[in-house]
């Protein structure tokens, strides 16, 4: 054999350039399914059906290809559970001259097969994986000698060079951001006819899949089932597709303004849900927003606003872009950063949903259910929680990727270390996203059928996220205060009496003494 192509679970298009001159002559395919992958943060139902049927579905299309494949089950009797261990097998059975791959976007995983190759004495041929705009070392000079990293001037650069919604050398509509269009509410009468998820009824690979992980992963967080509502994600590139055309067609008018908003019983409004098909290469980031762009020139009216195209357009072509970067410049240390010193254990309920507070409650159970929550529950619900709680940054961390379909540590280490829990020091984002429970009333309706009441920060009704973020700037103050972005917060922080303060600290350390005290029995019984 010439050469052992290795395919990983998120690298499945047909179009990387590990195939490039693939010759199915001398060459095979190698893919694995382990254990380890599943387990080394405990993912859910729902990610680990996700990644497994996509996986055999890939498999499936190269048998019919008759492209030479070695591919382990996870129920190979031989299989040893760990991706490297896999490696070794195959390459000790196949003897191959060289190995070949597209780059890894997990650092974990590239260590691992480096040193399998090493082990072998074979070259680790590493090509570039054209499904990004910018290459990680396009990034890196892009960062030299900037001492924070602003999401806004790296987007730029891309859409300059790319050409992407620019009008000569101007950007499309004057402006480069329209975010200030994009933050809107539902108001007091919800969201209005929002179109039907387009979700999938599990084939037979997927049923199969299922229960395999019903059977073997049962005791993991989620559920899943053999019905398009216990399991509706795309696991091929046709379904992938199809999904990507639904939001074209029925939300991306509408994506923009309502993309922070959140309402009751509501898990897709105009979301895209395409995130898991890009993160697993189903689709391409390019051919995403080039057919974004494409639509909205191609129906310039008022149907589609510009605002809607460029708010999503920034976070394929920059924010995806921008978070890669920032992994690859950062790993390994990056995921152990904790700039605030966070130290507080991961709350219980984030696993089951069993909690009061209805903004968590909402956003965790469809979590658990669908392994899916969109960006502002991420950001400012859960990951706002964690913050003002003072969970230490690595727990949530794996939470996040635990959870998750979308969830690969490329996109969700920046997300969660740099972004929500502003553990980095300010490397990524120019301040923490703190916010109180005023932010939740403004952007859903949660708070009205909740027993909390967000304007109150002490007493019986107080809300605990308002507690928690009037303690958390307490607790921070000497450094949020040399923070210029920060300086209204401090502002209002320092308004308070220091008995106010006093109760304050006193209702947010009961509120985390009670969430710690149901840890502790639910271990014990
Ligand atoms: Fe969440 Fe507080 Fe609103 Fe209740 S009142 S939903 S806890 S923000």
């Amino acid at each position: 054999m010439r050469h052992l192509l290795l395919v990983l679970g998120d690298q499945l298009d047909r179009e990387a350039s590990g195939f490039d001159g693939f010759d199915p002559k001398q060459d095979v395919v190698w893919m694995a399914e382990v254990a380890e992958e599943s387990v080394h943060v405990w993912s859910s139902k729902q990610r680990i059906t996700l990644f497994l049927s996509a996986m055999r579905h890939f498999r499936k299309k190269l048998t019919e290809e008759r492209i030479p494949l070695h591919y382990t089950t996870l129920e190979d009797a031989n299989n040893t559970g760990s991706l490297a261990s896999e490696l070794d097998r195959a390459i000790a059975h196949l003897k191959p001259e060289k190995l070949v791959m597209t780059a890894p976007g997990d650092w974990r995983v590239l260590q691992s097969l480096k040193q399998i190759a090493v082990k072998h004495g074979l070259d680790l041929e590493i090509r570039e994986d054209h499904h990004f705009f910018s290459t990680v070392r396009e990034f890196a000079d892009h960062a030299k000698g900037r001492k924070q990293l602003r999401l806004e001037y790296w987007v730029r650069e891309l859409r300059v060079r790319h050409n992407v919604l620019m009008d000569g050398k101007s950007p499309l509509g004057g402006q480069w951001n329209f975010d200030q269009d994009n933050r809107e509410s539902f108001g007091k009468e919800g969201p209005q006819d929002i179109p039907p998820p387009k979700r999938f009824t599990p084939d037979s690979i997927t049923k199969e899949v299922i229960e395999l992980v019903n059977r073997r992963f049962k005791t993991h967080p989620g559920q899943v089932s053999a019905t398009a509502e216990g399991f509706g994600w795309p696991v091929t590139r046709e379904q992938a597709l199809e999904v990507f055309k639904d939001f074209l067609d029925n939300r991306l008018a509408t994506f923009g303004q309502y993309q922070d908003a959140m309402w009751t019983g509501q898990p897709w409004l105009y979301h895209a849900h395409i995130a898991s098909s890009l993160n697993l290469k189903l689709l391409s980031a390019r051919e995403v927003v080039f057919a974004t762009e494409q639509v909205f020139r191609a129906q310039r009216t008022e149907r589609i606003p510009l605002a809607a195209v460029e708010g999503f357009i920034r976070q394929i072509l920059g924010w995806r872009e921008y978070v890669r970067g920032i992994y690859w410049l950062q790993m390994p240390d990056y995921v152990e950063r904790n700039a605030l010193g966070a130290s507080e254990p991961l709350p219980e309920f984030f696993w089951t949903a069993d909690i009061d507070m209805i903004c968590l409650r909402e956003a965790l159970s469809q979590t658990l259910e669908h392994g899916y929550a969109h960006h502002i529950q991420r950001l400012m619900v859960t990951g706002l929680y964690c913050l003002l709680f003072g969970v230490t940054p690595r727990e949530v961390h794996e939470w996040y990727l635990s959870v998750y379909v979308d969830a690969v540590e490329w996109v969700e280490v920046p997300n969660t270390i740099g972004m929500s829990q502003a553990a980095d020091g300010g490397l990524m984002a120019s301040k923490p996203y703190a916010a109180s429970g005023q932010y939740i009333r403004r952007m859903s309706n949660y708070c009205q059928n909740c027993r909390f009441d967000p304007s109150k920060s002490v007493g019986e009704n107080a809300c605990p996220m308002t507690t928690l973020y009037w303690d958390f700037l307490d607790r921070h103050e000497a450094s949020l205060a040399k923070n210029p972005r920060m300086v209204m917060q401090v502002r209002n922080l320092r308004r308070l009496t220091p008995e106010q303060r006093q109760k304050i600290q006193e209702a947010a350390n009961d509120h985390r003494m009670k969430v710690k005290a149901k840890m502790t029995q639910r271990r014990h019984s």
